[in-house]
């Protein structure tokens, strides 16, 4: 099968064309991170505009890019949630248009099932399964009993981990996306400053990331108030290792206690250094095996969602042309129907 991908969920506008969900014919992303940087964050009414501006050429280019003749596409997918809605429209229009057109079935797919998927580009994936999710707007370990079944075993009840690197960046007048940034901090530091661990109750599978955020915040306020130089380096690695611990620790424990036969890294946080190098030794040492997809599959892409969707595709469970983007949809609701 080709399948032809959208994804407009947040600040990048992607199209990819996707064979049998495994293999990348065409995958372009537009980054409209330049211009939101100027105002610390995403701006969702600029966002759905400059959707809206580049979509059309998205999909053509990756058409062009995949050489594949319109005419023997096998289906539109496309992002439908969660994400912001105004941002998601645009994909959603763009693909109902698309499989009207050209007379081939819809697939409305779920962002988070993308993240995870993406691992399928590179890797063979064998179940039952862990994921750990790290992306900007969530962090939740999901279960995969089978192809396609998706169950949320963990996931934080404040700040997704991607949001807390983003608001202790910004407090330290780092530029937008702050992730990075504090990545490359945390590895040129000499030191560590200690912050606290959010182990939450000893079987929670669940994260808080809000008190380690605050945490950050008074040590930068006690520095001010006593006119001390802050050591930027040294509280990112403090920030870092208390966030890489916890994910660490957590999705290893999830993965015996499912006992899941690979832990899958995704989401835009898992281009993360350290979270990579912390898993990479940890299950090294414990002879679990790690799916880490590349860097640039990593943050929002559109063939991750060209992955995604051939589960559905593969089962013939198509979308009716008349779906609503869903700003808050659920990873579990979006399982397959059949084996
Ligand atoms: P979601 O997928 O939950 O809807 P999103 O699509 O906005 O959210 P992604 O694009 O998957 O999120 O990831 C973006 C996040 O990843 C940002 O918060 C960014 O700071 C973070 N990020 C990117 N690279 C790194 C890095 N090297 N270290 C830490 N965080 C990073
Ligand atoms: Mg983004
Ligand atoms: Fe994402």
């Amino acid at each position: 099968s080709y399948i032809l991908a959208i994804e407009t969920s947040c600040d990048e506008t992607s199209a990819a064309v996707v064979q049998d969900g495994k293999t990348i014919l065409s995958n372009v992303v537009s980054s409209q991170v330049e211009v939101h940087r100027r105002f610390g964050g995403v701006v969702p009414e600029i966002a759905s505009r400059k959707h809206v501006e580049i979509i059309t050429l998205m999909i053509e280019q990756a058409i062009a890019e995949s050489g594949i003749p319109m005419n023997r596409l096998s289906a539109v997918a496309v992002t439908q949630g969660p994400g912001l809605v105004g941002a998601l429209l645009v994909g959603v229009v763009a693909a109902k248009a698309l499989a009207m057109a050209l007379r081939i079935p819809l697939i409305g797919t779920h962002h988070i099932a993308g993240h995870i998927y993406a691992n399928q580009l590179v890797h063979d994936i064998v179940y039952p399964c862990m994921a750990l999710v790290a992306s900007g707007g969530h962090t939740e370990l999901v279960l995969l009993e089978s192809e396609g079944k998706f169950r949320v075993v963990g996931q934080t009840r404040d700040d997704a981990v991607g949001e807390a690197y983003d608001k202790v960046a910004r407090s330290l007048h780092l530029p937008y996306p702050g992730g990075p940034h504090i990545d490359k901090l945390a590895a040129e530091a000499e030191e560590a400053v200690p912050l606290p661990r959010a182990w939450l109750e000893a079987d929670s599978f669940d994260f808080s990331f809000s008190g380690l955020k605050s945490a950050v915040l008074a040590v930068i306020n006690q520095a001010n108030m006593k006119g001390e130089e802050l050591n930027q380096a040294a509280l990112a690695r403090g920030f870092q290792e208390s966030v890489v611990e916890v994910l660490t620790e957590k999705a290893v424990r999830a993965l015996r206690v499912y006992e899941a036969k690979q832990l899958l890294l995704c989401g835009g946080v898992a281009a993360n250094r350290g979270l990579r190098a912390a898993l990479a030794e940890r299950c090294g040492h414990e002879g679990i095996e790690l799916l880490v997809p590349p860097l640039s599959l990593c943050t929002d892409n559109a063939a991750m969602i060209g992955a995604a969707a051939h589960l559905k595709w593969a089962r013939g469970e198509f979308t009716e042309l008349d779906m609503k983007a869903e700003p808050s949809f659920s990873l579990e609701a979006w399982s397959v129907q059949s084996e």
